[in-house]
């Protein structure tokens, strides 16, 4: 299984990479919904957050966190992670968005009518 998030992992498409390790790479999203907008992606594919262990996941939101700091989120920033249809995932291989840089607004639980 392949996505455009193992293309960027392998070289094949450039992306803006500001963080990268052994497990993990951070870029900025080509269509950025916030000043700062990050993706936080596991370098071994995994589709969601069902098929990831824990170690992973722990270590995927260590890195959010380190990474939001190292740009500047200093007062903050949201993570979030879309899973499946209803979720509205795109691409098929697990990432932590990682949005900031102003106040983001209301929370989905506040903003939402329909239950
Ligand atoms: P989603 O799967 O809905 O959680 O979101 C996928 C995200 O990936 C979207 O915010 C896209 O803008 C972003 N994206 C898609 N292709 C690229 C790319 N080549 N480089 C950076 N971000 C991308």
């Amino acid at each position: 299984m392949t996505d455009i998030f193992c293309s960027i992992i392998s070289g094949e498409i450039p992306a803006d990479v500001v963080f990268r390790d052994e497990a993990v790479i951070v870029f900025k999203d080509i269509r950025p919904q916030a000043p700062v907008h990050l993706l936080v992606v596991p370098i071994r594919h995994m589709e969601g957050i069902g098929d990831a262990d824990t170690a992973t996941l722990g270590t995927l939101l260590m890195a959010a966190h380190r990474v939001a700091h190292e740009q500047g989120l200093v007062d903050g920033y949201r993570l979030i992670v879309n899973d499946g249809e209803h979720g509205g995932k795109i691409v098929p291989h697990l990432h932590i968005h990682v949005l900031g840089g102003k106040h983001l607004g209301p929370k989905l639980a506040q903003d939402s009518e329909v239950v």
